[in-house]
């Protein structure tokens, strides 16, 4: 019999809980992966998984990546998540919702939640009705951390994209740079809209053309092909859409000198970080260069914040990254690894 222990993604998680509701037939796991700098902070993915088991894979890896996240961003936040296991519908009521919210509430604020993939502002509130340990709320006061975290992510992978652009071209400004852009939702779109303004050359590519359609004509993008984007020949390639992307067929085929983008876990096995560094492509560290979301959403939670604390954070992404790429340099190692040793350090798991 596998137990918990041996499972390959666990990584000495604090604590895993596995919860059902009767009422509901809701069942959900929420991973604790550390809580050694503050209580363990990540969203709620809804999601409807073929198996348990990989229900149990995606929260042991996402809490994980939420400490280091959270570590490197310099929150006083561990890293936690939950995951929610929907029915093939993904049928969700308030009252699933609800009984979420007791489940959280359960934890005791060693887990505090947001919103991930499938989960919206309107669930939050209703999950905030049953406990305090949950942020990612509507806000009213715009003067205040909180709210929508995708203009905060936006901004930071922008920030960070210029940093990038900096260390490896000795550009310091994007004027005439070519960015090769993988979705543009919230912050693909808000990144674009952000390198339009600098002047950057872009070429976009969406699932949803219409929508990169009608963006290219407000900023004066190109619009290119699913299966085009990766293998432009361009300065950066910057993901915003998918994880995974980056394997051994898409690194062997890249025409840029930077990976540089928002979408989470782009590597799609620690080999391929190698890989790129390996073909000598800057890569920024996903979870270093997405950080703003969880900035805003963290300091929303802590509660003493307001959102020029936030952008001040914020601003701090590309001298996280910069300090990663220089060490990567001098240790000879790739620097997604690099961040992942600075991270273990700062959790105290050196
Ligand atoms: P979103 O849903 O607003 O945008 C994603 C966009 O990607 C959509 O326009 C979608 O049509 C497009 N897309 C999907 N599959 C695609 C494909 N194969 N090729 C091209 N385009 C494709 O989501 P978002 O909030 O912008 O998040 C984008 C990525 O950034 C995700 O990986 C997410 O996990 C990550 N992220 C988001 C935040 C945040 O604050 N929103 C924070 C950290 C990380």
């Amino acid at each position: 019999m596998t137990v918990m222990w041996d499972l390959p993604d666990y990584d000495g998680h604090e604590a895993v809980h596995f919860f059902h509701d009767n009422d509901t037939g809701l069942s959900a796991i929420i991973a604790l992966h550390s809580t050694h700098l503050g209580p363990g902070a990540g969203g709620t993915r809804f999601w409807h998984y073929e198996n348990r088991e990989t229900a149990v894979t995606d929260a042991l890896r996402l809490s994980r990546g939420m400490s280091f996240k959270n570590a490197l961003a310099d929150l006083p936040l561990g890293g936690g998540k939950a995951v929610i296991l929907a029915d093939r519908n993904r049928t969700k009521t308030p009252e699933m919702m609800a009984a979420f919210g007791r489940m959280i509430d359960s934890v005791g604020g060693r887990y505090v939640t947001a919103e991930d993939v499938g989960i919206s502002t309107a669930d939050m509130v209703e999950v905030s009705k049953q406990t305090r340990y949950v942020s990612g709320l509507p806000v009213s006061n715009s003067d205040h951390a909180g709210g929508d975290p995708g203009p905060f992510t936006a901004k930071g992978v922008y920030l960070g994209v210029k940093a990038a652009v900096a260390h490896k071209l000795g550009k310091t400004d994007m004027d005439g740079v070519h960015v090769a852009i993988q979705g543009v939702g919230s912050v693909g779109g808000g990144l674009a809209r952000l390198l339009a303004k600098d002047g950057a050359r872009l070429s976009i590519a969406d699932i949803n053309r219409e929508h990169a359609l009608s963006l290219a004509g407000e900023i004066g993008a190109e619009v290119v092909g699913l299966d085009e984007i990766m293998r432009l020949e361009a300065d950066v390639f910057s993901p915003n859409a998918l994880g995974a992307i980056l394997d051994k067929v898409s690194i062997a085929h890249l025409n840029v000198p930077i990976v540089a983008g928002g979408a989470n876990n782009q590597l799609a096995t620690p080999e391929d970080g190698q890989r790129l560094f390996d073909r000598q492509i800057l890569f920024a560290p996903d979870y270093v260069i997405n950080s703003g979301g969880i900035i805003s959403v963290g300091l929303e939670y802590l509660g003493d914040s307001d959102v020029d604390d936030v952008n001040a954070r914020v601003d701090r992404i590309p001298g996280r990254l910069t300090e990663i790429w220089e060490q990567s340099a001098s240790q000879k190692l790739p620097s997604a690894i690099v961040a992942d040793n600075m991270a273990q350090r700062l959790i105290g798991r050196a």
